[in-house]
């Protein structure tokens, strides 16, 4: 008999709750990855950088337990109740280890999977560890959900005092001993290799220390790139908020915002689709598609903008102070729906996590929980003043700025400010 463990969005095999637990289990631990048809499916590119980082580090992952524990990892390509369906009649499986993922669509997969395990008299197992906190855990005195970030953030710091964040110690004789199963290539998977350059996951110590002075000014290396990493737990969140906690008081802010975020949209699942305040569910967005492709190329003549779209398409990040601006440029300035530019992140962003970006751009648009005020409406000239006064960030991504090349203003700022402002107070006087 297997004890079975899912890696999904854990990729580590130290500091890993799930696999802690299943490592202390009397029948060996087998683990298994599941390149999931759901999700690849609805991917545009084939090239798709996630992709790639996905299939690398379980590669990875697999050549250590081969090399260090003469285990595997079985990877199967299918949609996971099928695969399950197809290894109960393959393995002799005594129980199903896993961590959980707090997305509509993963407790869908969970719920599904764990139902048909039980037919099959397969425990199923699943324990907290993409966060320090899940969405009851954090809660106002009456027990409710805090939809506003400075109260949640207070309580949570009060709550972390009680944690001990020490690395679980993980039985590492306790894998099961394979012969190595095959590694799928990622054209047997439907995609090819990507262009772009995926960032480390060691923690850049240096940066995390001046973070408070750096982080506003996109010229400069001041954050640190792990989104992706906490994305797919390559670090662990325990290990990276004991090194937030000692270095920098600003930077553990910012891993609570990830964590508000997942602990909103676990407790309002509705905001995937829809504006936090319902209220704000009736604004007539203008969405005209030609001004949207602008925006999405980097072509709207706003330099600041320009550069984030082009960084973005280029690479796979985006500076948060310009994701605050875009975003508010889309919405604000263009009158286009969030969900817009919500879903061209989602596709292009190696970090993409779909509670901090809906969190994000709910957040530029006004429509938010804590989000930014309707009436304020971002001036991309003074953000650049304020973040890029030598255009360091900008030249680097709009090298024609200055010449007949570089498109004019594609909507006017100040005439544009007051139809947004307009247009969101009638939506609203209406509701
Ligand atoms: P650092 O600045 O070094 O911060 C460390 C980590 O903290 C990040 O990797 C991230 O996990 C978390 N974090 C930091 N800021 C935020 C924040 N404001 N909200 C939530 N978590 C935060 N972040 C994502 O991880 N995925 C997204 O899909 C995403 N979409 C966004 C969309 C919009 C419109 C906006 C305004 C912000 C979005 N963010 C998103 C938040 C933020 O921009 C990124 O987390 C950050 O830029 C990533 O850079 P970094 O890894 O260098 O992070």
């Amino acid at each position: 008999m297997y004890t079975l463990f899912w890696f999904r969005r854990d990729f580590r095999l130290e500091d890993n709750t799930a696999l802690h637990y299943a490592l202390q289990e009397q029948h060996p631990v087998l683990p298994i990855f599941i390149f999931d048809r759901h999700i690849l499916d609805k991917l545009e590119d084939r090239h798709d950088a996630r992709v790639n980082f996905i299939h690398q580090r379980i590669a990875q992952l697999k050549q250590t337990l081969e090399t260090q524990y003469q285990s595997s990892i079985r990877v199967e390509i299918g949609t996971p109740l099928e695969v399950f369906k197809k290894l109960v009649t393959e393995i002799p499986i005594a129980s199903v280890f896993t961590n959980r993922d707090y997305e509509p669509y993963a407790l869908e997969r969970d719920k599904a999977v764990d139902d048909f395990l039980k037919t099959q008299n397969i425990g199923f197992y699943t324990f907290k560890d993409h966060v320090i906190f899940e969405k009851k855990e954090i809660t106002t005195d009456a027990g409710e959900p805090y939809k506003v970030f400075t109260p949640y953030s207070r309580k949570w710091k009060e709550s972390l005092k009680q944690l001990s964040l020490q690395p679980l110690p993980m039985k590492h004789t306790q894998w099961a001993k394979v012969n190595p199963f095959p590694m799928p290539s990622l054209e047997e998977i439907g995609f090819s290799a990507s262009q772009i350059t995926l960032p480390p996951s060691d923690l850049p110590l240096s940066i995390v220390k001046k973070y408070h002075t750096h982080r506003d000014f996109p010229a400069l290396r001041g954050t640190t790139r792990l989104g992706i990493h906490l994305r797919f737990g390559t670090v662990s969140i325990r290990q990276m908020v004991a090194q937030a906690r000692l270095l920098n008081e600003i930077w553990l802010n910012e891993l609570i915002w990830r964590e508000f975020y997942i602990m909103i949209l676990a407790n309002f699942p509705q905001v995937v689709n829809e504006a936090f305040k319902p209220a704000y569910n009736h604004i007539p967005w203008r969405n005209d598609a030609t001004e949207f492709q602008k925006w999405c190329e980097g072509h709207t003549g706003y330099p600041i903008v320009d550069a984030g779209m082009r960084e973005l398409n280029a690479t796979g990040f985006m500076h948060n102070r310009v994701r605050m601006i875009v975003a508010s440029f889309l919405t604000k300035h263009l009158l286009i729906d969030w969900r817009w530019g919500e879903a061209y992140f989602a596709q292009k962003l190696l970090d993409f996590e779909l509670a901090s970006n809906n969190g994000g751009w709910q957040w530029a648009a006004g429509t938010g929980t804590d989000a930014q005020p309707y009436f304020r409406v971002f001036n991309p000239q003074s953000q650049t003043e304020k973040f890029d006064k030598q255009l360091e960030y900008i030249k680097k991504w709009v090298p024609e700025l200055g010449t007949s090349r570089y498109p004019k203003p594609m909507v006017d700022h100040k005439m544009a400010r007051e139809r947004a402002i307009k247009t969101y107070k009638e939506a609203l006087e209406n509701t």
